[in-house]
């Protein structure tokens, strides 16, 4: 499996999910057509499903065009948004999977962000010369989980985004992770204000910065990364829920509601 990520919109990345023997792709998250379309012709690859990691308009933008121009495309959502996911024809639940030539997928729901929102685990199917490994398998996590920090719970509870983030958080260290939007130097701004003591934060922000200079993109991190810098998957950290005024006995999805608000407002 090979991913291309295709910066979209403002600030938007899709993804394309290359099967290079069968010459087969994927797109997660088709914000437009253009770019995806642009990637298509220069990889010289078939599009032949369209992930949709949630119902907002910058995610699935491009569903409609993409399908009118290749009538038979497998287009994925979760079922509570069929109504409401542009030219979706595959209705997927928690722990569904599908193949997209030799590549894996698999469907998480993890609602939070919306409802309906899905992660998608991919990886290359199992073969003797290669044998799974955390380290092989990317997770497309749309909305809900940001490098360095999450997305706004439009439609969930704290609880419900908070378990999401935490099952994310649970996936073996070297998942690749790839997210919606490319907002990881003010997500780290804030976790370093969060947290200021911790040195692994600071010197990702410091490399962050380097990559960003010359607008080259942070994804994909990994889930080994997030646990260390992200303040939203460190609610059960000391110096993250004295920041937030509650100490070690408080509730940690408290601990989570009250981060988020400060977010919410933080510049
Ligand atoms: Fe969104
Ligand atoms: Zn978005």
């Amino acid at each position: 499996m090979r991913v291309v990520p295709i910066a979209c919109l403002q600030d938007n990345y899709a993804y394309l999910l290359i099967d290079d023997r069968a010459r087969v792709a994927a797109v997660v998250d088709a914000s437009e057509p253009e770019p995806v379309r642009a990637v298509l012709a220069r990889e010289q690859v078939e599009l032949v499903a369209v992930l949709a990691t949630h119902h907002h308009f910058d995610h699935v933008g491009g569903n409609e065009a993409l399908v009118a121009a290749a009538p038979g495309l497998a287009v994925y959502g979760h079922r509570s948004d069929a109504a409401r996911t542009p030219a979706i024809n595959r209705l997927l639940d928690d722990g569904d999977r599908f193949s997209v030539g030799a590549i894996e997928v698999e469907a998480l729901h993890v609602p939070g962000h919306t409802l309906g929102a899905l992660t998608y685990l991919a990886r290359e199917a199992d073969d003797a010369r290669h044998p799974r490994d955390g380290a092989h398998a990317w997770a497309f996590t749309g909305d809900t989980l940001f490098l360095g920090g999450c997305g706004r719970m439009f439609e969930g509870t704290p609880a419900q985004m908070h378990a999401s983030l935490r099952r994310l958080a649970a996936l073996p260290p070297g998942t690749r992770i790839a997210c919606g939007h490319e907002y990881t130097a003010s997500n780290l701004r804030f976790g370093a204000h969060v947290e200021p003591a911790n040195a692994q934060l600071a010197e990702r922000a410091a490399h962050v910065a380097t990559l960003r200079a010359t607008s080259a993109p942070t994804v994909p991190g990994t889930v080994g990364e997030e646990r260390a810098t992200n303040p939203f998957l460190r609610t059960d950290v000391a110096a993250v829920r004295a920041h937030v005024g509650l100490g070690g006995d408080a509730d940690a999805d408290e601990v989570f509601a009250r981060l988020r608000r400060e977010k919410d407002g933080f510049r």
